[in-house]
């Protein structure tokens, strides 16, 4: 096949993954944004650009499925909030992120604002999920799908009483949480909880602080894996009875995977993601209260769990879990530093390097749980998540001839620390398309915006049959 009509780029020679058929020798083109041509090596054609990939993987870009931006980690509202934290994500071959809008306001009112401020400034694509606690929000919900195109929402287990008020969000129950998975389900949406039962925290933590020890195994025994579990079967289990989807952010500990695994075997609308630190990290790190986060890093043996069931196929999405917090809010006692830590830059390196080169998981396998999976969920599909003609030519470019070594000062986020301080992966992510355009080359990003909204008309298994009928799950423009 020759191309009749030039092309604006070439991706050429390089090693391209490519749904149900693996790793390929291939030339891409890419015309108006969007994957043109799929041929073999040196097939001749008329470029604008040719970027040679030779002895390079090219994979889709990989979508960050939970993030969270902003100084105070609600919404980014001004510039400096995305310019960093979007560059940090192209960096490490981010293409898309699914960012959460956390407030007790009516969304309709943030919502122009939110994504006026990443059209005009973010470097990825991106969409959001809405944090629901209020009644309003609740009765919302179908207008945040039909009219915002927003299909997933959050919603916080562990906000009983005053315990969100630090994100100015209102305290809930589980009668909030059966209603809002009921209303869910009607309407093609999927509800993402974060799933600890806070009472068991309360009644926990004063022991554990009591016994004191290191930092890191303190706060796992402030809230252990049963908090997790716990919540996690009854939220799942919620969900089976009301026939609603339901998407398990950050699973960290077996106990919380064996619960979540056990569900689905009689409801097919639960789905599981963990996060590169519950895999990387455990309460043994010696990381201090930089490694403090909910739920709690946990053991060896969890970390092993949820590498098993990644290689496994039991895990969908692996997301970062992304907080751009400035690393001062960290450097406290362990029990008010705050939770949560940068990971977006990190991502998908550390993914290919322990996962694929160490673990010797295929290659399809990490880019199902960090590309294919996240877009079938969340209605990104089959626009995202893919290297298929026609799809948005969203592409990471990486060399397991390069390595990375992660450096706090050296990232892009405005957090300027990373838990991973000083290890090495055995991958370097050299070039980052967003959309066609070259956003990232050879470790510098050599653009700024550009990204565009995402309309997301449906999520979790409304979104999975919508694909199966070849019905269009999502379209362009705000
Ligand atoms: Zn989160």
């Amino acid at each position: 096949m020759r191309s009749i009509e030039p092309v604006d780029l070439a991706v050429a020679n390089g090693r391209v993954v490519l749904p149900g058929e693996g790793v390929v020798d291939a030339d891409l083109w890419i015309r108006d944004g969007r994957v043109a041509g799929i041929v073999s090596p040196g097939t001749p054609v008329q470029a604008t650009k040719t970027l040679d990939a030779s002895g390079k993987t090219v994979l889709p870009g990989a979508i960050d499925a939970h993030i969270h931006m902003g100084t105070d980690i609600t919404m980014a509202k001004a510039p400096e909030e995305v310019v960093g934290e979007t560059a940090s994500a192209v960096a490490g071959g981010v293409t898309t992120v699914l960012a959460y809008l956390m407030s007790a306001q009516p969304y309709e009112e943030l919502f122009p604002d939110a994504v006026r401020v990443m059209e005009e400034h973010s470097t990825c694509d991106f969409g959001f999920h809405f944090c629901i606690g209020t009644q309003h929000q609740l009765d919302q919900l179908g207008a945040y799908v039909s009219d915002l195109g927003v299909s997933s929402f959050k919603f916080f287990m562990n906000f009983k009483g005053e315990e969100g008020a630090y994100l100015n969000l209102p305290g809930n129950d589980d009668g909030f949480l059966w209603e809002l998975l009921k209303r869910s389900s009607g309407i093609g949406a999927m509800v993402n909880p974060h799933a600890e039962n806070v009472e068991l925290v309360w009644h926990l933590r004063e022991a554990a602080r009591a016994a004191g020890g290191p930092d890191l195994v303190a706060w796992n025994n402030a809230r252990p894996p049963i908090v997790e579990a716990e919540a996690e079967a009854r939220m799942a289990m919620f969900a089976e009875v009301l026939d609603a989807s339901v998407y398990a952010v950050h699973c960290s500990s077996k106990l919380a995977l064996d619960a979540l695994t056990a569900r689905r075997a009689s409801h097919d609308g639960v789905f599981i993601e963990t996060c590169p630190h519950y895999l990387l990290l455990d309460q043994d790190a010696t990381i201090g209260t930089y490694g403090k986060v909910n739920p709690p890093l946990r053991t060896a043996e969890d970390r092993e769990a949820l590498w098993q069931a990644l290689a496994a196929g039991a895990i969908d999405v692996v997301g970062s879990d992304h907080v751009p917090r400035h690393k001062s809010a960290k450097e406290k006692d362990i029990w008010s530093a705050s939770a949560g830590f940068p990971g977006i830059e990190t991502l998908l390196p550390l993914l290919l390097s322990e996962g694929h080169v160490k673990r010797g998981i295929p290659l399809e396998r990490i880019v199902d749980v960090v590309s294919a999976r996240p877009a079938q969920l969340f209605g990104l599909a089959p626009r995202k998540g893919a290297i298929s003609v026609g799809a948005d030519a969203d592409l990471a470019i990486v060399d397991f001839a390069g390595t990375t070594v992660f450096a706090g000062e050296r990232m892009h986020s405005a957090a300027a620390y990373t838990p991973y301080e000083g290890r090495e992966a055995a991958v370097s992510v050299t070039h980052t398309i967003v959309g066609g355009r070259v956003v990232a080359s050879n470790g510098q990003v050599t653009a700024t915006g550009g990204g565009r909204y995402l309309r997301r008309a449906a999520s979790g298994r409304a979104a999975l049959s919508a694909l199966a009928r070849g019905a269009v799950a999502s379209t362009g423009g705000a």
